[in-house]
């Protein structure tokens, strides 16, 4: 696909998923039209399609198996994860002060809290009924956190503290409008407000993907991380060739606050898929486990390249840039997959796809993020790497990369799945 369509369809996957309910969505819908099954987790499989998916919540595993399987066949998975930072609205939440309506909220994993002010925000998520059926819902601009004017508190430039309850307590609009948000968001899944039985609802940002830069070689947005990921993992997946190996893509949710769910990295979704899958393969238990010794997986998440102001919070020899590739990361404490072992196989996959890559690794005084590498990795027993797009401020409402790493990235995970 050339780069500007590519990154046309990018920015569009970004747009159409506010929250991890939105892009599971949009996966099943792409995985759907390139002729994979949707199977429901809750039901009896037996035999299984060679090319199918099946979802739970926000998370969604897609497969790829041989038409038969040989004794020894291999395994490889390119693992990310659908959420991202946000506020989240908490139940209950909605109320009046000083003739404005309020939404209460809590903060949901690790934004970064000062670049949520001020923008038109989203109310977007899923909304369960009564009955159990979960709808989808997006409002657009809908509220706004408000900054205290400089006026008010000059030492704000200095010194700026952000307390979480204090602080961002969302403005949903004057209090006298009709109708309330939550009868709002009942009218737009077409319930009646006392049909609603629970909702996963966060305040996300409005504004639609930009390219930015000269010649537009930069790419603006909400949720590169991890969606940038996700997206690179689908265009690879789709594009690899199927061979004598169970190619597998997985997008896990609850990464950003700490992936212990029944749908996040932590939990046995992709062990009891795994196990599903090879069962109808015709697997022993034994077979099964050495199926899973011959594993890889690459797990995918953006990392940090060197900010131009503040190269002081960088390793000083080991710099990734933007435009420079994608990334390895390494971590001697293991917060990231990635061992001698694993670095070799990206390596292959890089050479494999002719691809120039760069490395992270934190300055040590920085202790850095990590992913969700390790975890599956614990959970699975399956050697992992992890590697991804560099971007510039990580968690902000709106981070930045450059248009030419998705792409190389996708190239790099192509190559990966497909064994080479
Ligand atoms: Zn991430």
């Amino acid at each position: 696909m050339p780069e500007a369509a590519r990154t046309a369809d990018l920015m569009h996957f970004l747009d159409a998923s506010p929250t991890s309910y939105h892009a599971v969505a949009e996966l099943a819908r792409r995985l759907e039209a390139a002729g994979f099954t949707a199977l429901v987790g809750g039901e009896v499989w037996g035999q299984l399609p060679n090319q199918g998916f099946t979802t739970r919540d926000g998370a969604l595993i897609a497969w790829r198996t041989p038409a038969v399987w040989s004794r020894q066949p291999g395994l490889r998975i390119f693992a990310a994860h659908s959420d991202s930072p946000a506020l989240k609205l908490k139940p209950h939440g909605l109320h009046e002060r000083f003739g404005y309506q309020m939404a209460n909220v809590e903060v949901y994993g690790g934004p970064l809290l000062p670049t949520w002010f001020d923008r038109d925000l989203s109310v977007a998520g899923r909304i369960v009924d009564l009955a159990g059926t979960s709808h989808l819902v997006h409002a657009n601009a809908v509220a706004r956190v408000p900054s205290l004017a400089i006026h008010l508190d000059r030492s704000q430039n200095s010194e700026l503290r952000v307390e979480a309850q204090r602080d961002l307590v969302a403005l949903l609009g004057l209090a006298s409008s009709e109708p309330d948000l939550a009868t709002h968001l009942a009218d737009l899944v077409g319930l009646d407000p006392n049909q609603v039985g629970g909702h996963d609802l966060f305040l996300v940002a409005d504004q639609p993907a930009t390219r930015v830069g000269t010649s537009g070689e930069l790419l603006a947005s909400a949720r590169l991380d991890n969606l940038l990921s996700v997206h690179s993992g689908l265009s690879a997946f789709l594009a690899a060739e199927a061979t004598d190996d169970v190619q597998l893509l997985v997008v896990h949710d609850h990464e950003e606050v700490g992936s212990h769910t029944a749908s996040g990295a932590s939990g046995p979704f992709a062990e009891h898929l795994l196990r599903r899958l090879s069962q109808a393969g015709g697997f022993s238990q034994d077979a099964h486990h050495a199926w899973l010794d011959r594993g890889w997986c690459l797990s995918a998440d953006v990392t940090h390249a060197v900010h131009p102001n503040r190269p002081d919070r960088h390793d000083p020899t080991t710099r990734p840039v933007l435009g420079g590739g994608p990334v390895l990361k390494w971590s001697a404490a293991m917060r990231y997959g990635t061992d001698a072992t694993t670095m070799a196989c990206w390596a292959r996959a890089c050479r494999a796809a002719g691809v120039e890559h760069q490395v992270f690794v934190n300055n040590n005084s920085v202790p850095g993020g990590a992913s969700l590498g390790p975890l599956a990795a614990t959970r699975l027993g399956i050697r992992t790497v992890d590697a991804g797009v560099a971007v510039l401020g990580m968690h902000s409402i709106r981070e930045l990369c450059a248009v030419a790493d998705p792409a190389a990235f996708a190239a790099v995970a192509r190559a990966f799945l497909a064994g080479e």
